[in-house]
């Protein structure tokens, strides 16, 4: 066991306090760490941020490595990912609803290094993602939590019709089939070699995704998503505040002026190049 404090150079905090908060930078601490582990986590961490367009951050917020409990947390080989603070931007796992495109491309690299990652469907994991090394990197058509993120960026990142209900079907194997096609991916997906290069593609495209969409109207459509998902006793109110000012003369004519351009095409055509 190793103790850190840092990443790669990037400060590891901790933020489940009452004086520092879950989405918040919290404050620096020390965390015990198996070495080899720690090996894998650096990798990971080094090629998501490489291909990030937000660079590499200035805080990472952990749940904990270490942690007195059965599983692999027991032996210091688990991380638990809350959140990730840039200069001017943050990602804090609850926020996927409106922060798809940035959460799924982190997800599809460290899915290149984990072979286990649990994230925001997955039972109890809404508030950060569990990722470790006790099963290999591949995909199995079993897995729940392989299925789970496979259905989010194939609705999410591809645009595809399909439930997102982590049970692999017929539904789910016509649509891999579509889309690996189109990216020019050889099948089946339980190839590791496969599988790879389909995380490797669809990180990056989730990334440019994420750089070309932060236009007004992408970032109503994600505030309307976020209401849909509020308990009912407060979505009404907050619904029809937002109708509102969106159905108001000059709102409308405002958000006339701007374009949601959806170019995927043209993003699958580069990234594939
Ligand atoms: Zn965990």
């Amino acid at each position: 066991m190793k103790t850190i404090n840092n990443i790669n150079g990037i400060p590891l905090h901790y933020a489940r306090l009452t004086n520092h908060p879950y989405g918040t930078r919290g404050e620096q601490r020390n965390f015990s760490i198996d070495e080899s582990f720690l090996s894998i986590l650096e990798n990971a961490l080094q090629e998501v941020f490489e291909h990030c367009p937000l660079g590499i951050p200035e805080v990472i917020t952990t749940a904990g490595i270490f942690v007195d409990k059965p599983g692999q947390h027991g032996h210091g080989k688990a991380f638990d990912l809350d959140a990730v603070f840039w200069s001017d931007e943050t990602l804090v796992t609850t926020n996927f609803i409106h922060q798809k495109e940035l959460y799924l491309g982190i997800e599809s690299f460290l899915r290149k290094y984990f072979g286990i990652v649990l994230n925001y469907y997955y039972p109890n994991h809404k508030d950060h993602w569990h990722v470790d090394t006790s099963v290999p990197v591949d995909y199995n058509e079993t897995s729940k939590s392989e299925t789970l993120y496979l259905q989010l960026v194939l609705k999410h990142i591809y645009k595809e019709e399909i439930l997102v209900d982590g049970i692999w079907g017929r539904q789910t194997s016509g649509v891999v089939k579509e889309v690996f096609e189109r990216l020019g991916i050889n099948t089946p997906i339980t190839t590791k070699a496969n599988y790879i290069k389909f995380l490797d593609i669809t990180g990056k495209i989730a990334f440019k995704l994420y750089e070309e969409n932060i236009s007004p109207k992408h970032l109503l459509s994600n505030l309307t998503e976020v209401i849909e998902n509020l308990p009912q006793q407060n979505k009404i109110a907050v619904r029809e505040a937002l109708n509102s000012f969106i159905n108001h003369e000059e709102t409308a004519t405002w958000l006339g002026d701007f374009e949601e351009n959806h170019n995927l095409d043209a993003i699958v055509e580069e990234i594939t190049a």
